[in-house]
């Protein structure tokens, strides 16, 4: 359910308006626009919220009521028209910077991570990305250094002031990964693991959904409306590209997610050229595609040493390459409107 103000609404209206549809037992969310407050109202699953809140719509000040789709209530656009901008350790997700996350697949060791982080600082990174726990294909691949790994992570973050992005697996791993980063990542394998999407809902921390790797958008809302219900509104999207029939990049990228999910959402949307790729060769026609088509930024994999990898270090691009990709994004950001640090 929606309540949308009159624009000459007073803040002692909308107050009212909040106060009304607490008492009524629901839950409300104000957003308040240049233009008008629109408050979201969210009851109990099974509840008439209709009909239990036709009184509001009597109310002074209130321009209309309407219902929202089922599904997705806080993710939707409608819920809230005003962009969520995600603040991290000083950078802003989702507002007027083109956010470059970039990093290594895996965190590998200190040296490594490092070496790296110290690369992305000074080429115009923003995030830095590194995996900690891994999830792999075969049980038999690196599976990632665990709690060491984010240890490591922490000391660049402590050394560069980088904010950092590391993913978490399982429900019971949220509490650790919470502690240490600042953006928890949930992977493309995980995007429908309920429960674990339900304890990031619950944690304080914000999330980068990555989307299914066989998952429609519209089930990637339903998967963050999880995060979001469970009381964490602190969700950006990823797109990572899905699985075709097409054999010469690891995954196709879904260019059009941007402006379809941007058209459905307030959330932020990032891509990432990387894993949708799996050529180093496409990451900068993707990031400049990405940057073009309204994202809010690109995550990069980047290695001192691709060849020695322990993870996708083919798609790992070397530090003078990833100082190629930023200079090549800064025009087009400008010529979006966007600014790049
Ligand atoms: C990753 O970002 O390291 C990763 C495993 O990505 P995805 O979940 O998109 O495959
Ligand atoms: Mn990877």
């Amino acid at each position: 359910m929606i309540i949308v103000m009159n624009s000459a609404a007073s803040v002692t209206e909308i107050s009212s308006v909040i106060r009304k549809v607490e008492q009524l037992g629901f839950k409300p969310y104000p957003s308040r626009g240049a233009q008008q407050t629109v408050i979201g109202v969210i009851g109990q699953p099974g509840s008439n919220t209709p009909e239990a809140l036709a009184e509001v719509a009597q109310l002074p000040g209130v321009a209309q009521v309407s219902p929202v789709d089922k599904s997705c209530k806080l993710v939707n656009r409608e819920f809230k028209p005003e962009p969520t901008v995600i603040r991290v350790n000083g950078v802003a997700i989702g507002g007027d910077e083109f956010v470059v996350m970039a990093g290594p697949c895996s965190v590998e060791s200190s040296s490594q991570l490092m070496e790296t982080a110290r690369a992305v600082a000074k080429l115009g990174g923003r995030v830095l990305r590194g995996g900690a726990f891994k999830p792999r294909t075969s049980p038999y691949s690196f599976q990632g250094l665990g709690e060491e790994g984010l240890q490591i992570m922490l000391a660049a973050k402590q050394e560069t002031g980088l904010p950092i992005i590391t993913e978490v697996m399982a429900p019971e791993l949220v509490p650790l990964v919470a502690r240490y980063a600042d953006i928890m990542q949930i992977g493309t394998r995980n995007m429908q693991n309920y429960a674990l999407l339900e304890a990031v809902g619950q944690a304080r921390k914000p999330v980068m959904l990555k989307r299914g790797m066989m998952s429609t958008i519209d089930e990637m809302l339903q998967a963050a409306e999880y995060i979001l219900s469970n009381g964490n509104m602190q969700v950006m999207f990823c797109e990572r590209g899905i699985r075709t029939f097409e054999k010469a990049t690891r995954n196709t990228l879904d260019l059009s997610a941007v402006p379809v999910i941007k058209s459905m959402s307030h959330l932020p949307v990032i891509i990432d050229p990387s894993h949708a790729t799996g050529r180093k060769d496409c990451i900068p026609a993707m990031s400049r595609a990405a940057l073009a088509a309204g994202a809010d930024g690109v995550i990069v994999e980047v290695h001192p040493r691709p060849e020695e990898a322990l993870s996708d270090g083919p798609q790992s691009l070397l530090f003078d390459e990833f100082e190629d990709l930023v200079n090549q994004l800064r025009p087009i950001a400008e010529a979006m409107g966007k600014t790049m640090v």
